[in-house]
């Protein structure tokens, strides 16, 4: 099984990358407000980017409200 396919079965983040012109795949975290996105170090580096470096949510602006990764809490459940 490649790399691509085992990460696919878990729930990471399906935005790209500027610059790199592939998938991120970073892990996900879901903010209080209910937007589900990945932190990135810098701002607007990914698609599908909700955190910066500081966990300040891109949409509502909370700082440090998240759950997650999501996947590890899949893993968990499962
Ligand atoms: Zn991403
Ligand atoms: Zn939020």
């Amino acid at each position: 099984m490649s790399y691509d396919a085992i990460k696919a079965d878990r729930s990471l983040c399906t935005g790209y990358r500027k610059g790199l012109a592939g998938k991120c795949n970073g892990q996900l975290y879901r903010c209080e407000c209910g937007a589900v996105g990945c932190r990135q170090t810098y701002d607007d580096n990914c698609s599908e980017q909700l955190f910066n470096v500081n966990w300040k949510c891109n949409k509502c602006g909370a700082v440090a409200k998240y759950e997650g990764p999501l996947n590890f809490v899949n893993r968990i459940g499962a």
